[in-house]
């Protein structure tokens, strides 16, 4: 499948350690929790996630005989991390506009992913507006406009250097005049400017929730998973300024640290809603904790 060729790096570091590990030649002793315990680290789990996982491994280790019992307890801890998916009954019918905001740090493949998000919409016939509120570069601008074109979407653009909010507000303002089923708002992720982005990040949301009581309905945070633990501090300084809902984790195909999806769920709580395989179209797929962890070990 295309998410097990796009794990291919991380699959290559977990299954040579662990598939050695899970000889079924292999007593189940402390050597190879301790070897499992390295794998994991290897794997960028994080040094949190990995001991408090082993900590639940080692506990239901008195139960288990064989290793494959305790490769089986392993997938299920990784399942574990992540929160549970919504019962698809209990979730309310989406808003409209569903509004959707995007943030991220410049070159971790927002842009990419609001455009293959505005084409799967665009897929689904819905009508999708896409604002432009990365002001900051003229070519966050015209690559936004590109990806518009290409998904059939429409666009809301100011000039460079214009108020990033008041490009959202007139987003808000016309997905709403012209009955759009999504809005997607593209922000600015320059780095250089740390303190100023967050001001201008809190102030595109107020914009929005003012004129859209309850919306933004998302705001989703794309982080570079060849970033590793980076990719956590980063999402932590962002959730602390505009309260994340949901993440993207894109590049999971450069890197062989694909364990960074399990501590990012598992450190900050968030669901992780999409991950990038690759750069084409449908390798922005919807996580699935069930899929993900199989495709790593299977
Ligand atoms: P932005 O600065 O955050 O908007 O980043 P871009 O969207 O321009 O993406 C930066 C680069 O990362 C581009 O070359 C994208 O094609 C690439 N990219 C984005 N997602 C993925 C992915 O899942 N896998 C790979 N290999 N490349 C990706």
């Amino acid at each position: 499948s295309r998410l097990k060729s796009g794990l291919t790096k991380t699959r290559e570091v977990l299954n040579t350690d662990i598939n050695d590990l899970f000889k079924s030649s292999r007593k189940i002793d402390d050597a190879l929790f301790e070897e499992l315990e390295e794998v994991l680290i290897t794997a960028d789990l994080g040094m949190d996630i990995t001991m408090e996982m082993m900590d639940r491994i080692r506990k239901k280790a008195g139960r288990l005989s064989t290793a494959d019992q305790l490769k089986a307890v392993l997938k299920q801890e990784l399942i574990a991390l992540f929160p549970g998916k919504e019962d698809p009954e209990t979730v309310p019918a989406l808003p409209r506009p569903h509004i959707i905001m995007v943030v991220g740090v410049n070159g971790t493949g927002k842009t990419t992913t609001l455009g293959k998000l505005a084409t799967r919409f665009t897929r689904e016939n819905k009508k999708v507006l896409i604002a432009a509120a990365d002001t900051f570069r003229a070519a966050a601008i015209e690559q936004v406009g590109i990806w518009a074109d290409r998904a059939g979407a429409t666009i809301v653009r100011h000039k460079q250097g214009a108020d990033p909010a008041a490009v959202a507000y007139d987003g808000v303002e016309a997905a709403m005049a012209r009955g759009m089923d999504v809005l997607l708002i593209d922000t600015a992720g320059r780095l250089h400017t740390q303190k100023n982005l967050m001001e201008e990040l809190k102030k595109i949301k107020r914009t929005v929730e003012k004129k859209m009581p309850g919306a933004p309905h998302e705001v989703l945070m794309v982080l570079d998973a060849t970033t590793g633990q980076n990719a956590i501090s980063q999402a932590k300084m962002f959730h602390e300024a505009v309260n994340l809902t949901q993440l993207a984790l894109t590049k999971l195909d450069g890197t062989a640290k694909g364990g960074i999806v399990a501590a990012v769920a598992g450190t900050l709580h968030l669901p992780i809603r999409y991950i990038g395989v690759g750069e084409s179209m449908d390798d922005l797929q919807e996580f699935d904790a069930v899929r993900f962890v199989n495709a790593l070990f299977d």
